[in-house]
Formats: C-alpha cells, sequence, structure tokens
C-alpha cells in the first residue's frame, strides 16, 4: 500500500529507529512514546486491521507474538511489558496498518482506559 505510513517506513521511505527486523515483521520505536519503552511491530505485508485477517495471516500474526517476545528480551524488560492491539475506530486506532505495542520499563494499572461516553454505534 503506497500511501500507508507503516509500508513506508518498512520500505525505508520514511525514518525510523529499528529495534528488531526478520522476514515478516518491522520493530521500531514509537515516535510519541507513552512509557519509558514504547515499541510497535508490524508485520510486512499490509493488514488494516484485525477483521481483516484471513485464516492463511496466522502464521504472519503468531510471529509477530513471537518477535515480541524477542523484542521483551533485546530491550531487557525481564519484569514483563504489556502488549496492546489498538483496533478500529473504538480501539483508538490511528494507523490502519496492524501494529503491536509494547509497553515496558513501568508498572501499570487496570483498566487501561477511563470510563466516558459510551460508542454512538
Ligand atoms: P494507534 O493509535 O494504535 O494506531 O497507534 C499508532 C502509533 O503510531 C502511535 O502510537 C503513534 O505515536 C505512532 N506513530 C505515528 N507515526 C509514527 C512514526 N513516523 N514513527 C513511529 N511511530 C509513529
Ligand atoms: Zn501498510
Amino acid at each position: 500500500m503506497d500511501s500507508c505510513l507503516f509500508c513506508r517506513i518498512i520500505a525505508g521511505e520514511i525514518p525510523s529507529r529499528k529495534v528488531y527486523e526478520d522476514d515478516s515483521v518491522y520493530a521500531f520505536y514509537d515516535i510519541n512514546p507513552q512509557a519509558p519503552v514504547h515499541v510497535l511491530l508490524i508485520p510486512k505485508k499490509h493488514i488494516a486491521r484485525i477483521e481483516n485477517l484471513e485464516p492463511s495471516d496466522a502464521d504472519v500474526m503468531g510471529h509477530l507474538m513471537v518477535a515480541a517476545r524477542k523484542v521483551g528480551d533485546l530491550l531487557g524488560l525481564s519484569n514483563g511489558y504489556r502488549i496492546v492491539f489498538n483496533n478500529g475506530a473504538d480501539g483508538g486506532q490511528e494507523v490502519e496498518h496492524i501494529h503491536l505495542h509494547l509497553l515496558g520499563g513501568l508498572k501499570m494499572g487496570w483498566p487501561p482506559y477511563q470510563l466516558s461516553a459510551p460508542s454512538s454505534n
């Protein structure tokens, strides 16, 4: 997808601070970190949202999870971290290319949101 921000990052057209890369995954630091460590992991295949996943994407999504484990190890997050997929409007997704947020370096609370007006859906 020529116009997709994250596809352009994978292609090297937009600079990023790479943390990890393999055949199907690219990981880089979030430009607006929400935790002391905030890394985004993306499949190299353009998939806009969870709803667009096909059964044949199981391997790439499983690989994304294993890559998250590698990034956690690489960055020394031995005390744990949080993994988030913001999906769709109510999920807070802004970039329409599936991405895994890996957040660490602090003790987080639960739930991760503040109650507000219900969705208009
Ligand atoms: P989301 O709201 O889940 O779609 O998350 C998109 C994330 O992409 C946000 O956390 C942004 O800070 C991050 N982001 C946007 N542009 C860039 C960029 N050029 N490099 C790194 N992270 C970015
Ligand atoms: Zn894309």
